[in-house]
C-alpha cells in the first residue's frame, strides 16, 4: 500500500480520505480546519501540520478543495516544491478547465504528472466509497491514478485528455442544477395543491419525474432516503459550490457559443439564493425559494 497525501477534508474529502485509509493506504491528511483534521485522525489518517508536510514522501497527492484558486495555491506553495518525480497528482475538486490544464502543463514542465478527477455522487457516496470519477489526463496518468480512485469509488472512467474530466463534470452539474430546481418547483406545487408529499414522492419517484435529485436527494424533509433536507439542509453540497459550477458552465458556454436558457435561469436562481444568505447550506434548500420561505 502507498503513502498518500490528502489535502481538503471537508464534506467530501473527509469520507474519501477515510476510505483510502480503510483500504490500507498510509494517508497523510491536511486541512486548514482543525475539526476536519480531528475527524480524519479518528478515521485512520495521520494528520500533517501543513500541506507541504503531507506531500513530502507521498506516492500520490489528492486534493479535494473548493475551487480553482485554492487548488492553484496549494499546488504552487506545497505540491510542486515537495512532490517527488514519481508522485502522481490527482485533483478531485470541481474547478475550471483552464486552471486544470495550466496545472497539468506546469506539472509536466516539472517532470510530474497530474490528472483531473472530479467526482459525482455527494457525501453519502463519498462516505460509502461509491463515487463516480471522471478522469482527464494521459493514458499513463489515468492508469497511475486508477488504483487510488478505485478505493474511493464505484466507477472510474477515463474521459479524455487533461481537462476532459472537468468538462464532463461541468455539463453534469449544469443538468443537476436545473434538475434540482425543476424537482423543487414540482414538490412545492404538489404541496400547494394539497397533495401528501410522501404520496407524491412514491408516485413521481417511480414515474417519469424520477432523477437523482428526487429519488436519492429529495429536497423535502422526511420524504425519500435520508438527505440534507432531513438535517435542516446542513452539510451536503453547498449552494455556493453549485453556483460556482453553474458559472463555470456559463463561462464555458460563452466560449463555445452554446445556448443555455435553463442554465442561465438556474444561475440566476442560485445567485439570488446565495445573496439571500443561504450559500453555505445544501443546494437542495433552494426549495425554500418556491415555498416562499427563502
Ligand atoms: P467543503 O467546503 O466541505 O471542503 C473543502 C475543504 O477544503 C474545507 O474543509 C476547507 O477547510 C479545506 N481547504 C480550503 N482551502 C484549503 C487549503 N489551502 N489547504 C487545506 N485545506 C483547505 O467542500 P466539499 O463539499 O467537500 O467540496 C469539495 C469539492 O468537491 C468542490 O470543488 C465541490 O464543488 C466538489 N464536489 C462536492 C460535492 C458535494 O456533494 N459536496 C459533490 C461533488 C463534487
Amino acid at each position: 500500500m502507498a503513502r498518500v497525501a490528502f489535502i481538503g477534508l471537508g464534506n467530501m474529502g473527509g469520507g474519501m480520505a477515510a476510505n483510502l485509509a480503510k483500504a490500507g493506504h498510509d494517508v497523510r491528511a491536511f486541512d486548514l480546519s482543525t475539526e476536519a483534521l480531528e475527524r480524519a485522525k479518528k478515521a485512520g489518517c495521520l494528520p500533517a501540520s501543513s500541506a507541504a508536510e503531507a506531500v513530502e514522501g507521498a506516492e500520490a497527492v489528492i486534493t479535494m478543495l473548493p475551487a480553482g484558486t485554492h487548488v492553484a495555491a496549494v499546488y504552487a506553495d506545497a505540491v510542486f516544491p515537495n512532490a517527488a518525480p514519481s508522485t502522481i497528482l490527482i485533483d478531485c475538486s470541481t474547478i475550471d478547465v483552464a486552471t486544470t490544464r495550466q496545472l497539468a502543463q506546469d506539472a509536466t514542465a516539472k517532470g510530474l504528472e497530474a490528472v483531473d478527477a472530479p467526482v459525482s455522487g455527494g457525501i453519502a457516496a463519498a462516505n460509502a466509497g461509491a463515487l463516480t470519477f471522471m478522469v482527464g489526463g494521459t493514458e499513463s496518468g489515468f492508469s497511475r491514478a486508477q488504483p487510488y480512485l478505485e478505493a474511493m469509488g464505484k466507477a472510474v472512467i477515463h474521459a479524455g485528455a487533461s481537462g476532459a474530466g472537468q468538462a464532463v463534470k461541468m455539463c453534469n452539474n449544469l443538468i443537476l442544477g436545473a434538475t434540482m430546481i425543476a424537482t423543487c418547483e414540482g414538490l412545492a406545487l404538489a404541496e400547494k395543491l394539497g397533495l401528501d408529499p410522501q404520496v407524491f414522492y412514491d408516485i413521481a419517484s417511480k414515474a417519469t419525474a424520477q432523477s437523482w435529485s428526487l429519488n436519492t436527494y429529495c429536497p423535502l424533509p422526511g420524504v425519500g432516503p435520508e438527505s440534507p433536507a432531513d438535517r435542516n439542509y446542513e452539510g451536503g453540497f453547498a449552494a455556493a459550490l453549485m453556483l460556482k459550477d453553474l458559472r463555470l458552465a456559463m463561462a464555458a458556454a460563452g466560449e463555445a457559443g452554446a445556448n443555455l436558457p435553463m442554465g442561465t435561469r438556474a444561475t440566476e436562481l442560485y445567485s439570488a439564493f446565495n445573496d439571500a444568505g443561504h450559500g453555505s447550506t445544501d443546494f437542495s434548500g433552494i426549495i425554500k425559494t418556491f415555498q416562499g420561505t427563502a
